[in-house]
């Protein structure tokens, strides 16, 4: 076989045969890559796999073609015996694999089996469960109605997330769905489009007078609420589609007359809602749709209980959960929630955006004041607008004041314990630009769409990593860059393993003492100069 010249360039022939069907380095067990994920993307000169576009580190002899797995092996010789042509031919409209925007194309024509495989591998789509619909290339290819692409138009979505992609095309099909997402990757409008869509055409197609509320959609703070059903009316303009936001901290009986009135979703956090219900006879029984935003949050302890009566008291409707974390628990209560439900996930759940670039450092407490204040004078470190995380209410609003009068710089706080109109007031001079600092607790941490913040900084490390991730991915909507500072010392022991994991994931350099601490395992990465060489001399 003629491919020895290539071995000595370090490259190999998947299939040199061996025993049993099995080539030299399929046999050589870890050294072939099993699937396109595991290979890494190819260097400028290097040659690529012709399915996907990675490192094609193999030639399949078959073919002749560079390839970068057993998994792209497979599909470039199924693909030649789905369409008859000679092996190793290109598929007519192939996918151009490196290009960023590989997926714009000529997207009303569905792609072949093999396509979608590819576009999901791409895009890191994974997704589990039955008859899982193809993902939409594009907002008008899934029968939305015309004016609510028209907003999404407005909007200025001019294509859908890998996470819009994958989870309206599985929404639309009225199945229930468990979906994760990067904080900042549109998981809100991937819910939303579905639900102003199936609303709308239900209240069109449905000649009863009835306006009973068709959607729900829960989130653990009231913030997140205020975005959600503000993205709600942008999405739903124009079409039968009102909204009714039931928080504490707004008069009850306002939110009372707005559903009496008709409305076709109510966004509310849990707390509220149950208030509601036991006061007033609400009708929930056309709610077709019942959204959980951060379902990991909803459905821990505190909320679930809440959640699970407010779900008892609805007619088996659609469930839809989506977050950025997720725990097998939350898979297993989802599951007896509805039934027949799609698992859907972008990249590696629990992971922090890649979108930001982490820093931890090692502060005793006692220096934590003084090094926010280092950070915040200093031109180079302080990149508003910026939230500091803190731990308590309390917290919040003494180290605001201690930084304006330290630094001279305007901070607010924002926790549970201020009126909603202060919270409100507050939000809007920070998003505006007016104030460069906001000092927050958990109330700013999930969900909430900071766009312009490219900077947090965790100045209390939170009780669990996932809100850390939570946290630090305000700095980031949309794969924007941004950084994020986290102060860490030997009280925050209890997370040292979860944050040396999030943190090694992420690239991000790790403390000397954090590294040293018995609390964490050794299970650091060899340095460059010792890791194992693959091929090659
Ligand atoms: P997540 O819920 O995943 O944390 P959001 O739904 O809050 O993220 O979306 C983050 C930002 O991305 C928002 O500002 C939103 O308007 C914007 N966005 C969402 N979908 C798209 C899209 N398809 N194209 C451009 N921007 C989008
Ligand atoms: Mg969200």
């Amino acid at each position: 076989m003629g491919d020895v010249n290539r071995e000595n360039q370090g490259r190999t022939s998947m299939s040199t045969p061996l025993v049993d069907g099995l080539t030299v380095s399929e046999a050589a067990g870890d050294d072939v890559k099993k699937t396109s994920r595991d290979q890494r993307e190819a260097l400028p000169g290097e040659p690529i796999c012709v399915v996907c576009g990675r490192y094609g580190e193999y030639i399949c002899d078959q073919t002749d073609s560079d390839i970068c797995s057993l998994e792209c092996k497979q599909t470039l010789l199924g693909r030649a015996a789905d369409t008859h042509l000679p092996v190793g031919h290109p598929l007519p409209k192939r996918l151009a694999a490196t290009d960023e925007c590989f997926y714009v194309r000529d997207s009303e024509s569905p792609l072949t089996s093999d396509q979608t495989e590819l576009l999901r591998r791409k895009l890191e789509i994974h997704v589990k469960g039955d008859s899982v619909p193809d993902p939409i290339l594009s907002f008008s290819s899934c029968n939305l109605p015309e004016k609510l692409l028209h907003n999404i138009q407005t909007l200025g979505y001019d294509m859908p997330t890998p996470i819009q992609m994958q989870g309206i095309a599985a929404a639309l099909t009225g199945k229930s769905l468990l979906a994760s997402a990067d904080t900042g990757s549109g998981k809100t409008a991937s819910f939303l489009v579905p639900v102003v869509s199936r609303c709308a055409t239900f209240r069109h197609g449905n000649l009863s007078k009835s306006k009973k509320p068709l959607a729900m959609v829960l989130t653990p703070t009231r913030e997140l609420c205020i975005q959600v059903e503000e993205q709600a009316k942008l999405l739903g303009k124009g079409l039968p589609f009102k909204t009714a936001l039931v928080i504490g901290g707004d008069a009850m009986p306002r939110q009372l007359y707005r559903i009496q009135q008709g409305v076709e979703l109510i966004v509310g956090t849990p707390g509220r809602l149950i208030d509601l219900l036991a006061k007033h006879d609400i009708e929930l029984d056309d709610i077709m749709i019942l959204v959980l935003d951060e379902v990991d949050c909803m459905l821990q302890q505190g909320f679930r209980d809440q959640v699970m009566q407010i779900f008892r008291a609805l007619s088996q409707p659609q469930v839809l959960m989506y977050s950025a974390t997720m725990s097998q628990e939350v898979e297993k209560m989802a599951s007896s929630m509805a039934k027949d439900l799609i698992f859907v996930s972008i990249g590696q759940p629990n992971r922090p955006s890649k979108a930001v670039k982490q820093l931890a450092i090692w502060v005793e407490s006692k220096q934590k004041k003084q090094k926010l204040f280092d950070i915040l004078m200093s031109k180079q470190h302080f990149l508003p607008p910026s939230i500091v995380y803190v731990g308590s209410r309390i917290g919040a609003d003494l180290l605001s004041n201690a930084i304006t009068v330290t630094t001279g710089l305007k901070a607010l706080s924002i926790h549970g314990e201020k009126s909603m109109k202060e919270r409100r007031e507050i939000m809007k001079s920070f998003l505006v630009g007016e104030v460069p600092l906001v000092v927050a607790t958990g109330v700013l941490g999930r969900g909430v769409d900071l766009l312009g913040v490219r900077q947090v900084i965790v100045f209390d490390m939170p009780n669990c990593i996932k809100e850390y991730v939570h946290q630090i991915g305000r700095a980031s909507r949309m794969g924007e860059d941004g950084t994020s500072i986290v102060f860490v010392n030997e009280e925050n022991r209890n997370l040292f393993p979860d944050l040396v994991e999030v943190l090694k994931s992420s690239g991000a350099v790790i403390p000397r003492e954090l590294v040293n601490s018995r609390y964490v395992k050794r299970s650091f990465p060899m340095g460059k100069g010792q890791r194992k060489r693959k091929y090659g001399s």
